[in-house]
């Protein structure tokens, strides 16, 4: 018997529901089952108008689906409702986007002039690339998006042709478990879509470890992506990740400061700060510094908390009482550090996870609460005066996932998207994001990309065909 892991909701604390931790039992049963899916071809072999067909109609299911998706990631996520609306659409969106695609997977060829053939005379070839799917694909999603970032892998990966196990989050694993009814009913074929439920030392890292998986894809913390390239030795497998980040925001005196603080602002206080790409450290000219610290203050504690019942609700709770607990001491630490919580700073006095959007300044560059990832929403103000200045904190950090400027100045807003050491750059916006453009991480944010034609690269591989045509 495998152990059962409670669900809690963030709202209110109170267990909603159990799954088990299927571990390795599981974990093999799962990939034989994707492995046999795969190597029959029921799902690459099928015709490619047919798997857009069937990849389109899984975007009709999700939108005719949508309320009931809400209402459980909500329960179980905590996120606002409104949140919860943006991202079950923005899954139907990206398998659009990938059904779109199915029929453009091609290679390229070229004619080779090449001196000394096998015979020794010059050889003419004809070479074509074919792009195939990489195979079994294992999916490790995280808590904070459920079912969408669970969608945003299943999407690529299945108009590649891959078979695929998902296992996701311990904390949220109740939209993914409806994911296989969805696809069944699209039409997508049995054992092309495994759900798996698990802790991560269990269940996670038998996925990743396992010899018949051909590639992990990833979204987690950069800790426990370390731990899955270290698993993915045993086969080699491919890995794609996208991990954590501390993503800097500079604000420069001639910025529009009626877009640039409430945008700063949303930019870490969404989803309570649980994003990766969450603007954590903003950096303010001297000038304009004790004005945008008042600002960014009055919009946090205009921010209306509330849980999945609560329809007027902005931001909701701190998924669990661990990651609570683990705010709350990067804001500890950081006060006895010298640092000052303008506001925010407390768990709300009620049940449930909620933690007051907050906002600190007096922070120095060493300090934890500035270096590491919280993934809550907290927000650390220093001042700059010059550019130079200003890039060299932006740059000085492990991350590089995100980037963002607010200026009116095209050329400096140009030349600092060049010079931030970031995978995704926002001017004068934050948050912005669309399929179509690829999403990767520099630095220790990530390996390789999700979304667009790099998003659905990441699950094809490579022949190369030679032919002598020398006659
Ligand atoms: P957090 O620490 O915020 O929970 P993680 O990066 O640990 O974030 O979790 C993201 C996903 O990775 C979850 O599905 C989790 O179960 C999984 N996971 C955690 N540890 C491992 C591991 N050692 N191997 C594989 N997956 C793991």
């Amino acid at each position: 018997m495998s152990d059962l892991i409670p669900v809690f909701d963030p709202a209110t604390g109170k267990r909603i529901a159990e799954v088990p931790d299927g571990g390795r039992a599981a974990v093999d049963q799962a990939v034989a089952r994707a492995r046999e899916a795969f190597d029959q071809g029921v799902w690459r072999g099928k015709l490619a108008k047919e798997r857009a067909r069937i990849l389109w109609r899984v975007a009709d299911v999700v939108e005719r689906r949508a309320e009931d998706i809400i209402e459980v990631e909500c329960r179980n996520n905590g996120m606002a409702r409104w949140l919860a609306r943006n991202l079950v659409s923005s899954a139907a969106e990206i398998f659009r986007y990938y059904a779109g695609w199915v029929n453009k997977i091609h290679g390229q060829s070229t004619d080779i002039l090449a001196e000394g053939g096998i015979t020794g005379a010059n050889a003419v070839y004809h070479a074509y690339t074919l792009k195939e799917p990489v195979g079994v694909a294992g999916l490790i999603i995280p808590w904070n998006g459920p079912f969408y970032v669970a969608m945003a892998k299943l999407a690529p990966a299945l108009a590649a042709g891959c078979s695929c196990v998902l296992k996701p989050a311990e904390e949220t694993p109740l939209t993914s478990l409806m994911i296989p009814e969805i696809m069944a009913e699209a039409g997508v074929p049995d054992g092309v879509v495994n759900v798996i439920t698990g802790y991560g030392e269990t269940t996670g890292a038998a996925l990743a470890a396992h010899l018949d998986v051909d590639k992990i894809a990833f979204t987690g913390s950069t800790e426990t992506g370390r731990l899955i390239v270290k698993a993915a030795t045993g086969n080699l497998k491919r890995i794609t990740l996208e991990l954590g980040g501390k993503s800097p925001v500079l604000v420069y005196d001639d910025a529009d400061l009626s877009k640039a603080v409430p945008g700063a602002g949303l930019g870490i206080f969404i989803n309570a700060g649980q994003g990766c790409v969450c603007g954590s450290r903003l950096y303010v000219q001297r000038t304009i510094y004790p004005q945008v610290v008042e600002g960014l203050a009055s919009f946090a504690k205009s921010l209306k908390l509330g849980g999945a019942d609560d329809p007027e609700a902005q931001i909701g709770p701190i998924i669990s009482q661990r990651q609570l607990q683990r705010v709350m001491s990067f804001i500890e630490d950081g006060r006895t550090d010298g640092a000052e919580v303008v506001t925010g700073g407390r768990a709300l006095d009620r049940a449930g996870y909620f933690f007051e959007p907050t906002v600190v300044t007096q922070v120095r560059p060493d300090m934890r609460l500035f270096r590491e990832e919280i993934f809550g929403p907290v927000i650390a103000v220093v001042p700059f005066d010059d550019e130079e200045e200003a890039i060299a904190g932006a740059n000085d950090s492990s991350y590089g996932l995100a980037a963002a400027v607010w200026t009116r100045d095209i050329g400096r807003a140009h030349r600092l998207a060049k010079r931030l050491e970031a995978g995704t750059v926002w001017l004068n916006t934050q948050m912005a994001w669309d399929v179509t453009q690829p999403f990767g991480g520099y630095k220790q944010s990530g390996w390789g990309y999700e979304y667009g034609w790099e998003g659905l690269a990441a699950y094809l591989k490579t022949k190369t065909v030679y032919t002598d045509i020398s006659g």
